[in-house]
């Protein structure tokens, strides 16, 4: 293997951000204050079943803040982490395009005009980014450079509906092609471990993405958050969760068929541990990166070792 990407057998997000911008960033994670159409009757009003109650959005502020308040305090929360004074504004909250450009508009400037803000990351889900929505996004990419993160989960329909993520995959595959189209950087969030999915399950969704125009990928461990309809489930043992090494084995095989191109942003999950029923095992982050940084190496797995382009 080439040390393309530096120490990882992966190409992080780290390693792309110092690449791109000369600096390590640090995202500050936003609540933008608005809804998701699977919370607020649209669609449904249980959200996914795996969603917390903040929406998928627990580490960040209060949206009775503003933005720019929002910004000042996720500076100081980062402060004994980081020393370095350029941060990715991360709108991570619910749905962040789930409004009407009128409402949309001040929020994302507001973030963009920070000086210290280099990049706009806003999470959202295909099914909500219309026309207009679209258009503002194209016009902030001028400004800084804007990623939007798609939360697929997963390309199986029927996993899809147990999750009731509630849109098909047709309305991602559309998604992407408009963004594309816009030069806006595409982020899609899987989950690996779904109820029911089996490895080869897992690497259909990974060998899917691959043909789309995406940027970068989050590999995200299914974690069992407390008041979930996920943790009935679970608590009924309907689905098992994989132990350490499991994981490490189901990522490997995802990380091998994965596009080199593609930047991985995320490979474990990052759940408040207040909230954290299952699995335990993923509350010490670092840890558990150390030891899959160490298996990736001793089991000689590196990105796209398995993927072979036609
Ligand atoms: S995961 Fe996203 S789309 Fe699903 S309920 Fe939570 S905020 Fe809504």
């Amino acid at each position: 293997m080439t040390k393309r990407w530096g120490d990882k057998r992966y190409y992080s997000l780290d390693y792309y951000v110092k690449k791109h911008c000369g600096e390590k960033l640090y995202k500050i994670a936003l609540n933008g204050g608005m809804s998701c159409p699977n919370r607020d009757g649209l669609l449904g009003d249980r959200g996914c079943i795996f969603c917390s109650a903040g929406g998928s959005g627990d580490f960040a502020s209060s949206p009775a803040l503003s933005v720019h308040e929002q910004i000042v305090e996720g500076k100081k929360l980062v402060a004994r982490k980081y020393t370095g004074g350029s941060y990715i504004a991360y709108f991570q909250a619910y749905t962040n395009t789930y409004a009407p450009v009128t409402y949309l508009r001040p929020l994302f400037m507001a973030a963009i005009k920070e000086p210290d803000i280099k990049i706009l990351s806003i999470a959202t889900r295909p099914d909500c980014l219309g026309e207009e929505v679209l258009s503002l996004l194209s016009e902030l990419n001028k400004i800084k450079p804007v990623w939007v993160e798609l939360g697929l989960q997963t390309i199986h329909e029927g996993t899809a509906n147990f999750i009731r993520r509630g849109y098909p995959l047709a309305v991602f595959d559309r998604a992407v092609d408009a963004l594309h189209k816009a030069d806006i950087d595409i982020i899609v969030h899987t989950i690996l471990s779904l109820p029911h999915e089996t490895r080869e399950d897992m690497q259909k969704t990974i060998t899917y993405l691959n043909t789309k125009p995406i940027q970068g990928i989050k590999l995200q461990l299914l974690h069992v958050l407390k008041g979930t309809d996920l943790e009935i489930h679970y608590r009924n043992g309907d689905f098992t969760l994989p132990t350490m090494d499991e994981y490490f084995s189901i990522l490997s095989g995802c990380l091998t068929h994965l596009r080199e191109d593609i930047v991985v942003h995320r490979l474990t999950g990052d759940a408040p541990k207040h909230l954290l029923v299952a699995p335990l095992w993923t509350a010490d982050k670092r840890q558990v990166l150390n030891k899959m940084n160490h298996y990736l190496k001793e089991h000689d797995i590196w990105q796209g070792k398995e993927w072979f382009p036609s």
